[in-house]
């Protein structure tokens, strides 16, 4: 049997944490499913359009019968290899899985690897364009999951008009792999929907998160901060319990926040709106907690305080070279430790009149 732990069986698992205390499994809903698959497998084979009862359908006919038997036995929802309990979130999904994740065949596995792999491009292709420009905002942002899949979002929405306002965002989903890379999806298609309905940015977090508490389960939420980049330097934005900016001004680093609980955790949150001036030269740096809490070789979390001085060092950077500047600093801190979490970092800077004209 395979003992080493493929990405796609870690991955998978991060979503479990409670199958090796179940013994038998005999969920109603399983077993209703099991029921409601067994009745459309006899009404097919009953069908009289239906030629021949094809062994396919007679073969799984059999599964479902043995696995309302095993319900019925106590014995569902064991893997018959190593007689330990089944992920539980797999059986929701096929109920007649009979393996625990470290047991699944060599083809199992590889279908899960590719289910996975579809998953990340499907992630990917999400992801906007990693350099941005709208009037004489510049947007660069670096994304990098731990996994296949991240947790992490990020978006860029231009403007409809010349003269609108450049929505950026970035957030975190609690949880990794395919359970989060999914509820990120679903962030992005609400915000690419719902930014572009002309809320005020209060209205907008607020119907954001009513929205994503509809179609969450419990436990399930995300932090992210929402801002809208307009004329002259002005930058508005709200916080859904999300790590602080930082401001890089020419006389130094400060943290700029607003205060909100994150998306999903209560339905009627309230979200307020911070709004900020950049001066020419000046950009605001968004992160998520794995660029803060990444350790070094003796367990030191790397800190807001040392990205705020590697950033503050470096006012007037254009954005690409002030990201890849603290993306490096953070990797060169952890180096020799596998990267445990999902890094986004984003700066939204404000280009100065000599960059402006070398490059326009
Ligand atoms: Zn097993």
């Amino acid at each position: 049997m395979p003992e080493t732990d493929s990405t796609a069986t870690r991955m998978a698992r991060s979503s479990d944490v409670e199958a090796k205390e179940m013994n038998g499994v005999s969920d109603p809903y399983i077993r209703e499913q099991l029921e409601k698959r067994r009745k459309e497998l006899n009404a097919v084979l009953a069908s009289p359009v239906a030629a021949a009862p094809s062994a396919t359908l007679m073969e799984l006919l059999g599964e479902v019968d043995s696995a309302l038997h095993r319900m019925d036995e106590g014995t569902y929802g064991i893997c018959t290899t190593c007689h330990e309990s089944v992920e539980k979130d797999r059986l929701l999904n096929d109920p007649l899985v009979r393996l625990c994740l470290d047991h699944l065949t060599s083809d199992e596995q590889r279908a899960l690897e590719r289910d996975l792999e579809l998953a990340a491009r499907v992630q990917r292709g999400l992801l906007p364009r990693t350099d941005v420009r709208h009037g004489d905002w510049r947007v660069h942002y670096q994304y990098k999951p731990a996994g296949m899949v991240s947790g992490d979002y990020c978006d860029l929405i231009p403007p409809a008009a010349e003269d609108g306002e450049l929505v950026f965002l970035l957030g975190d989903v609690a949880g990794k792999g395919v359970a989060a890379s999914l509820l990120m999806t679903h962030l992005h298609a609400m915000f690419r929907s719902l930014a572009g309905v002309g809320l005020t940015l209060d209205k907008l977090l607020e119907m954001a998160n009513s929205v994503f508490c509809q179609s969450t389960i419990a436990g399930q939420y995300a932090t992210l901060i929402c801002g809208r980049a307009g004329q002259r330097g002005e930058i508005e934005f709200g916080s859904a319990g999300h790590l602080a900016a930082l401001l890089i001004a020419k006389d130094g680093v400060r943290q700029v926040c607003s205060t909100g609980v994150p998306l999903g955790m209560f339905s009627t949150s309230r979200y307020t709106v911070q709004r900020v001036r950049l001066e020419r030269g000046d950009s605001l740096l968004l992160y998520t907690d794995g660029i803060s809490e990444a350790v070094n070789a003796s367990g030191a979390e790397y800190g807001a305080g040392r990205l705020s001085n590697i950033a503050g060092e470096r006012h007037g950077w254009v954005p690409q070279e002030l990201a890849a500047a603290c993306m490096k600093d953070v990797q060169s801190y952890s180096s020799g430790r596998k990267q445990a979490d999902d890094q986004t970092l984003m700066v939204v800077h404000r280009a100065d009149t000599v960059e402006l004209s070398l490059n326009d």
